[in-house]
This record gives structure tokens, sequence and C-alpha cells, in this order.
């Protein structure tokens, strides 16, 4: 399995914002050979797909083109971003309802073609997502797993890179949970050049108490409404986690990310999706990684984790 040939094939079911701007993006990376927008509005999977092949020629050399769920076979990668896109007073677990019905019919027309390759959910709300998918798509598990927080990670690697006042190479942060208000900084793993944050602050003489580290969590919490607030959607940084992702799926560059994935006892946690560290490669999740948080951090990441599980009880 880890040695079979990629075609380097990425299929993105959902045009809208979030599907067209990774296929922007996987293709000014060049990541893969082939790109498939599919839409239920196939005018516009047509038209993103002219708008972005239509850059200068040799800038991105994938052959991208619009299609239909057929279009999916021989896919490394198909990436789910159909669905509607939360309100600026809404949050992400509100959308269940509504785009749990949407996955219904994605996974059923995938399930129709898939003969190859790892699902990866960019649909809100990701948790419940996630669970869903992985169910009505019966695959090997770690083949379909979601974003989770690899983006709320990385909105708190720029926060604290930005306090102190550092470029965000340095900072290795990591966020768990629920990709959403419950979700938990990892304070006692997150390290500044390989130093924890709280001996890096100690030498440099900078405040790292509770109000800063608050104020940062916080921060990062609101970050996607205020962006909604301010432009009705997100779609880059999400676009920019997705190439991540990506590259070491397509390129086998085997790396360590919090992602969504179904949990089946890791970290005392069953029957629910939310992230957790884990390798991800060629073949998606191959391992999940059970780091010793602090007990505090396994408190808030079970309460967490309650919260998805309340919201799949009640679909
Ligand atoms: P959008 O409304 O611009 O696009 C959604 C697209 O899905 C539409 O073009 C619609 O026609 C299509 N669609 C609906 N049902 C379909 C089906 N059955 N088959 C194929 N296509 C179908 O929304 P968007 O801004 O692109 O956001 C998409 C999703 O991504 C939302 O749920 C949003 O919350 C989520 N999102 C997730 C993250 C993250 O971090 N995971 C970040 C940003 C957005």
């Amino acid at each position: 399995m880890n040695n079979r040939i990629l075609n380097k094939k990425v299929s993105i079911i959902g045009s809208g914002f979030v599907g067209s701007t990774i296929a922007y993006s996987l293709m000014m990376k060049n990541l893969a050979n082939e790109i498939v927008l599919i839409d239920l509005n196939e005018q516009l999977s047509r038209a993103e797909t002219l708008d972005i092949r239509h850059g200068i020629p040799y800038m991105g050399v994938s052959n991208i083109h619009s299609g239909v769920y057929s279009d999916i076979k021989d896919s490394d990668l198909i990436i789910i971003t159909a669905g509607r896109n939360r309100k600026p007073n809404e949050t992400r677990l509100q959308m269940a309802a509504d785009n749990v019905l949407i996955l219904k019919k994605v996974c059923d027309e995938i399930n129709k073609y898939y003969n190859t390759g790892v699902i990866l959910v960019v649909t809100n709300p990701i948790d419940v997502a996630v669970k869903k998918v992985s169910e009505w798509v019966s695959l090997p598990r770690g083949m379909v797993f979601g974003t989770g927080c690899i983006l709320d990670s990385s909105r708190l690697t720029n926060a604290v890179a930005d306090y102190l006042e550092l470029s965000p190479e340095v900072v290795n942060a990591q966020v768990v949970g629920e990709h959403g208000s419950s979700q938990v900084t990892v304070w006692s793993k997150l390290t500044i050049a390989g130093m924890p944050i709280s001996d890096y602050c100690k030498t440099v003489g900078k405040p790292f108490d509770r109000s800063i580290k608050t104020k940062l969590s916080r921060a990062v919490v609101d970050m996607g409404t205020t962006i909604i607030k301010g432009k009705g959607k997100t779609h880059y940084g999400i676009a920019t986690c997705v190439c991540y992702i990506a590259d070491a799926i397509l390129n086998r560059r085997a790396t360590i990310i919090t992602v969504s994935i179904p949990l089946i006892g890791e970290y005392g946690l069953k029957d629910v999706s939310v992230s957790v560290p884990c390798v991800v490669s060629t073949n998606g999740v191959t391992m999940i990684i059970e780091d010793s948080f602090s007990k505090n951090e396994m408190m808030l990441l079970k309460e967490s984790a309650d919260k998805v599980k309340g919201v799949l009880a009640n679909l």
C-alpha cells in the first residue's frame, strides 16, 4: 500500500470559496498532476476551473478541469468541501443538521465511484462531519480524516509569534479537541525553538501568566468569527492547511499535525471524532500519537469531545 504508484490526482467536491481556493493553492504549489473540481452547480465549477487555468502558463502546471462524481476514480486524495458556510452569529456545531444532509448525498455518490484515495473532510462542523463520513464511506482506519484543528494550530502559532515578536517558524503549537469553541490549547507542549514557552518567557523577561494564555487562546477561538464578520467566509487559511496535508499525502512527506479522526479509545475517548496529534502520510492518518498532556488539558479535551458527542446524539 505504501509503495503504490501515486497519480497525484486530487478531486475536490464543492467548488465554492473553500474548494476553489484549495484548487488554486494546489495549482500554485504544483502539488498535483491533476485537479478535478466537482459541484452540484456545474456552471460554477466550470467557471472556477477556467479562471484558475487561465493564469500564466508554467506558473502552475497541474491539469485542472471540472467534472462529475464519476471523475473521482483513481484519485490519491478526495477533498470534501460541499456544505453551507457559517453565519456571523452561528457556531460551527449549529450547522450540523444542514451539512450532514449534504454530506450523506456526497457519500452516496462517492460510494458509487470510489476505487482509491484518502478522503479529507473540510466541511463544518468538521468533527461531526468526519464521524458521519467515516461511517458512510467505510474505508480502512485513517483513510478518512478531517482538517480539524490544523487551522487553529496555525492560528495559534501566528498569535504566539506575534506576541513574542518572533517568526512563526520557531513556534511549535498544537490545538486539540473540537474545531470550535471548546478547542484546547496544549500549553504544556508549546515550544519556542524547542524550549518550553514558560522557560523561554522567563529567560527573555516576557510576561506569560494565565491572563496572557487566556487572551491568546481566546483570539484563536474567535478568529473564524472575526474573519466571517468582516468578509462573510474564510478560505485562504484553510487552503494552505489543505496544501500542507496534500503535500504529506501526494509526496510521501510524513508529518505530525492535529487533525480530526474517529477515536476508538485513544486519550480515553471513543465514538467521537476530534483532533489529536497524528502522523499523516500517503495513506492518511497512519498513527495517533498519545501524548501526555497536563491533567487540566486532558479534562478539557474530554469536555470538548463530550460536546461533539452531544451534537452527534441529537442529529
Ligand atoms: P460555499 O457556499 O462557497 O460552497 C459550498 C459549495 O458546495 C457550493 O458551491 C454548493 O453548490 C456545493 N454543494 C452543496 N451540495 C453539494 C453536493 N451534494 N455535491 C457537490 N457540491 C455540493 O461555501 P464555502 O465557503 O466554500 O465553505 C464550504 C464548507 O467549508 C463550509 O461548511 C464551511 O464552514 C467549511 N469551512 C471549513 C473550514 C475548516 O477549517 N475546516 C474553514 C473554512 C470553511
